[in-house]
């Protein structure tokens, strides 16, 4: 049966055209899916009784399905691992601020960038996810939030997957929450963060939305940075670097650089004072994380004055950095690893 679940008012029309509805339909079953949160055509009340049945014949309206919840103990941070059939499940964060409500999306069920520290790249990449799947995402938190009395204002592209490898699902998606009659949320509220697959970025440049972008960079030379994120080879951070500083000079955004801080290998003097010289004089901000740490890999957090240091060297060369806000670090811990447990012990 077609799923119609993820269309947009124009993509329903196409769908249901062969039962020769009039095409206000489509608008009104937009409504009850997206803003009345209504899955079912029987619980569709300006249909016709006899429309419903025609509708219910022929089409589903499947949103994913909860797998596993976790909540952190403040409250803030609520972690869904979500299922979109039998072999495809991903994870998708909520976290309440106090400036709204963001939700980390996945792009990919796994990851095939291989980055040394990160935990949704160990079981490799299972598969791409279509727009509708992460629009999917947005949607089962969106009514989460709806009992709480409050709605998804800020997207991050940050869950699993390199979303630029998944180029035009992702497009899409951003296309299709942006639209009105589906979410509306604002292109300035969404941050698409990548590895830095540089044919990519010079895509998205041209597509002229006022995203942000962020850039992972976690090292500041090209040896270092081979060793913790492969991708780096085919794209080195010269190449990288001149990207992000064109994006930030087409579009008049910032352009963040991430940098996990791994105790020991990426977190002295050095590398801050490399870090400084590679960014002066950009419209960046780089955006300092304490990594969760990975054992298997001895990779851990260091102390809070070395953070500190590090922060300093660069905010002294005009460097603009901040340190994230570590939030609901009970389920942070797990980043990643719900899907792996779920996926090799099937519960
Ligand atoms: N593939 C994209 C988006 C997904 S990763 C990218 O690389 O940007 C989102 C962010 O989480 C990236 O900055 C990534 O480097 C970071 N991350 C991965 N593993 C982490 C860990 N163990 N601790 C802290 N941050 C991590």
């Amino acid at each position: 049966m077609a799923n119609i679940f993820g269309l947009n008012v124009e993509e329903i029309k196409e769908a249901v055209a062969k039962l020769n509805i009039p095409s206000y339909r489509s608008k009104q079953i937009a409504d009850w899916i997206y803003k009345k949160g209504k899955i079912s055509f029987y619980e569709m009340t300006n249909l016709s009784k006899s429309l419903q049945e025609k509708l219910s014949a022929e089409f589903e309206i499947s949103p994913p399905t909860l797998k596993q919840r976790l909540d952190s103990k403040d409250g803030d941070t609520s972690k869904f691992l979500l299922s979109f059939d039998e072999n495809t499940a991903v994870e998708t964060v909520l976290m309440r601020k106090n400036y709204g409500n963001s939700v980390c999306v996945s792009t990919q069920a796994g990851c095939n960038m291989g980055c040394a520290f990160c935990a949704s790249t160990l079981l490799g990449l299972s598969r791409n996810l279509t727009a509708s799947e992460m629009f999917g995402e947005v949607y089962f938190v969106e009514n989460e939030l709806k009992s709480e009395g409050k709605s998804v204002t800020n997207l991050v592209l940050m869950g699993s997957g390199e979303p630029l490898m998944n180029y035009d699902e992702v497009i899409k998606f951003l296309r299709l929450i942006h639209d009105e009659d589906i979410m509306g949320v604002g292109y300035r509220n969404i941050t698409l963060s990548t590895s830095g697959i540089v044919p990519n970025i010079y895509r998205l440049i041209d597509e002229n939305l006022p995203i942000t972008l962020s850039i992972s960079l976690h090292a500041p030379n090209d040896e270092l940075r081979t060793t913790l994120m492969p991708i780096n080879k085919k794209y080195p951070l010269k190449d990288v670097i001149e990207a992000g500083r064109l994006y930030a000079e087409r579009t008049k955004r910032r352009v963040t650089y991430e940098y996990i801080l791994i105790d020991g290998i990426n977190d002295g003097k050095k590398e801050a004072a490399e870090l400084s010289e590679l960014l002066k004089g950009q419209l960046a901000n780089v955006n300092l994380i304490p990594i969760n740490p990975v054992r298997e890999r001895n990779f851990y957090r260091p102390a809070k004055e070395k953070i500190e240091a590090f922060l300093n060297c660069l905010l002294k060369s005009n460097i603009s950095a901040t340190v994230r806000k570590e939030m609901g670090k009970d389920v942070n811990a797990a980043c990643g690893q719900l899907r792996n447990r779920y996926l090799k012990e099937g519960n």
